[in-house]
């Protein structure tokens, strides 16, 4: 109100020609790897290079759900890590990030489903989370908003319930990271692409951008849905698709569904804005793409199954719709950590799953930059898994990326 001078939110240093390490890509993950090394070991020399804008990638596109509700201990590992994380970081950041544990609901619409979310729900509880299985009653009560009494295609014969799970606000997570990243010192520079990884004998040694060579001793990649064509500037070929997946939201009401609630038969999951939009996503495209355009098909798809849980939702109107190209890996699950190339690592694969570990995901990579080894949350996240039949198969699907 009345503040005309609004500073700058991150410096804009020159850029110098060398840094210790450089990061490529500033959506959460590069930030907050950046972040970490500068927090937790005291390393700023390092810069961060956004080829469009901060948090303009697939970190300020996503449908902000956090939860940890997986089923091996890998996954399940890091995103319970994250949701600790994730209730520290407004105080530690400065920023506002908007986390809001409202309760994730995972809905079954089988006894068979049910079943298997009752085993995930036991891993977890080993695993020291809260977490409940409803059914009926309990289930209407924690959401009441949802229809378990019209005759469905799919009825719902119960639910996983995370009280630790929720929402945050996406681009206060890009903006809070480098805020903090920026004031401990470590340049970011947005509008600078990389477009060649420079290796001699096996080992890194620069990166060009339009703006010039940076030579350092260390690059991390974080890009997401463009891993394929930044590794490839390092001549390597991942095991990753790159898919478009699409989001929309309603205009805005007043308060009327306080949980995040998950339709598993398809995929169509909702949560309600603090502004009192629906934001609702689904699956991807199902085909490769990087239009970052939407289609009918799936709008259809995602709102027919959001009309089966609540169908007051008929009466509003969609009021933006947008998509992100999220890359997806041959067991569905993240490649975090050293690549075949010394001084080369990379954090990629998370698909449309990888906001809720942004914070656990720059933890361990800072980590593993600041001490040349990889710690143990990240471990299991090995580019070699597929080769050596590790995968890190949640669904329990196989390697079909596909399923997709
Ligand atoms: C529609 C949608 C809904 C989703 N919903 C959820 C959800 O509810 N919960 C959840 O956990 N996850 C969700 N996700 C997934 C989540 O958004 C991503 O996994 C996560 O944000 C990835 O973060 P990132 O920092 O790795 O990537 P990004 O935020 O995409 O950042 C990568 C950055 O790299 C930059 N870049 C690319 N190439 C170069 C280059 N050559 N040089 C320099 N920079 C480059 C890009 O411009 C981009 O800013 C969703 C994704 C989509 C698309």
């Amino acid at each position: 109100m009345g503040n005309k001078r609004w500073p700058a939110i991150i410096a804009t240093p020159e850029m110098r020609s060398s840094y210790d390490t450089v990061i490529i890509g500033g959506g959460g993950h590069g930030l907050a790897t950046a972040h970490y090394l500068a927090k937790n070991h005291g390393i700023t020399d390092v810069a961060v290079l956004e080829g469009s804008w901060i948090g303009g990638g697939n970190t300020a596109r996503n449908t902000t759900i956090v939860r940890s509700d997986y089923l091996l201990n890998a996954s399940f590992g890091l995103k319970n890590f994250a949701l600790k994380l994730w209730g520290e970081l407004s105080q530690e950041l400065n920023f506002n990030l908007m986390y809001e544990p409202r309760g994730y609901v995972d809905l079954a619409h089988s006894d068979g489903e049910l079943e298997h979310f009752t085993i995930r729900a036991n891993a977890m509880r080993l695993g020291g989370a809260s977490v409940e299985i409803l059914t009926g009653q309990a289930l209407q009560d924690c959401v009441p908003e949802l229809d378990l009494n019209s005759a469905a295609r799919f009825p719902v014969a119960g639910a996983l319930f995370q009280p630790a799970g929720g929402v945050i606000r996406h681009d206060a997570v890009a903006w809070g990271f480098a805020r903090k990243a920026s004031q401990a010192g470590i340049h970011i520079f947005q509008k600078t692409p990389v477009t060649k990884i420079n290796i001699t004998k096996d080992k890194v040694n620069s990166v060009d951008t339009p703006q010039g060579r940076i030579n350092c001793r260390q690059v991390f990649i974080s890009v997401a849905g463009a891993s394929n064509q930044v590794a490839s500037l390092a001549g390597l070929d991942l095991p990753i698709h790159s898919i478009n997946v699409q989001a929309f939201v309603t205009e805005p009401v007043k308060p009327a569904l306080k949980t995040v609630v998950n339709y598993n038969a398809g995929l169509s999951y909702i949560s309600q804005t603090a502004k009192g939009e629906f934001v609702l996503g689904g699956a991807s495209d199902g085909y490769n793409s990087f239009a970052r355009r939407g289609s009918f098909a799936r709008i259809e798809d995602v709102l027919a199954r959001a009309l089966q849980m609540f169908p007051f939702l008929s009466r509003l109107r969609l009021m933006r719709h947008w998509s992100g190209t999220a890359d997806i890996s041959m067991d569905g699950n993240a490649i975090i950590g050293q690549l075949p190339i010394d001084g080369l690592s990379i954090n990629c694969g998370w698909g449309y799953a990888g906001f809720k570990a942004t914070p656990a995901v720059g933890h361990q990579m800072a980590e593993l930059l600041a001490n040349n080894a990889t710690p143990d949350l990240i471990k299991p996240f090995t580019y070699d898994r597929f080769a050596n039949g590790a995968e890190i198969d949640d669904a329990g699907a196989g390697p079909y990326p596909w399923h997709h």
